[in-house]
């Protein structure tokens, strides 16, 4: 059994229409469960209807660093609007957040002050955390350090060999996607790693310049088998442990 612990299918900007057979197409693949994303408050809720009607997904309720800044004081209202979704049984993280320097114009005070405030909550429950980081490490780690979180997840990890290090000192786990497939990127140990396929972004290969599905995951298990010289099965249940302890599905 394979899980994909970081998607978008909810969202309708990406999958219009019923998604019927997006999670028939993620089953056949023996892919059994997934975790679909909040990034904005009203992405946030849609994750959640989407969770409640679909028996193999979970959800997260999180602002995304480069989807949300609207500033503190909507911010506050906004996490006011939005307290009881934090209630909610499907809920197993809160993510994606943290910081995304990569695109101009971002604001870096806002970034961090808004990530804080989203540990705070992810402390305050003690929910783990999918992290979206990007170009930001050097200020992202003393944040980090502030709070105490349960065993979260450094989701797409494509920074240094010297991030990953510090990361793995730290206990973190590392989403591998289909990145891995056609990019040079830092390969953490297998037994710190959970399969996510980021869909309807970054499809693995061989299916490159289509629309990415949960059921993928698939792909990306086999190319770990390769990288890891391991069979199918033992990446598998590694990787599906893994999702379990930490978001205990
Ligand atoms: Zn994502």
């Amino acid at each position: 059994m394979l899980v994909d612990t970081h998607c978008h299918i909810h969202d309708k900007q990406f999958f219009a229409g019923p998604t019927d057979e997006i999670l028939a197409h993620m089953h056949e693949n023996g892919v059994e469960k997934c975790i679909t994303i909040g990034t904005d408050p009203e992405d946030s809720a849609n994750a959640c209807k989407y969770a409640n009607e679909h028996s193999e997904v979970w959800w997260t309720f999180g602002y995304h660093p480069n989807d949300y800044n609207g500033g503190k004081a909507k911010l506050e209202a906004d996490l006011a609007a939005s307290k009881s979704l934090l209630d909610d049984k499907r809920l197993v993280a809160i993510g994606e957040i943290g910081l995304d320097y990569h695109f101009d114009g971002y604001n870096k005070e806002f970034q961090c002050y808004l990530l804080e405030n989203m540990l705070q909550i992810a402390q305050d429950h003690q929910l783990p955390v999918s992290f979206h980081i990007r170009e930001a490490f050097d200020d992202f780690w003393p944040i980090y350090d502030n709070f105490r979180l349960p065993t979260s997840v450094l989701h797409s990890y494509s920074d240094s060999k010297k991030n990953l290090k510090i990361g793995l000192e730290k206990g973190l786990y590392f989403g591998v996607n289909g990145l891995s497939t056609f990019a040079d990127v830092a390969h953490p140990p297998l037994e710190r790693i959970l399969f996510e396929t980021d869909a309807p972004f970054l499809t693995p290969k061989p299916f490159r310049g289509t629309i990415n599905k949960p059921g993928y995951v698939k792909n990306i298990a086999e190319w770990a088998a390769g990288y890891y010289q391991q069979d199918f099965e033992a990446v598998s249940k590694i990787t599906t442990e893994n999702a379990a302890k930490i978001f205990k599905i």
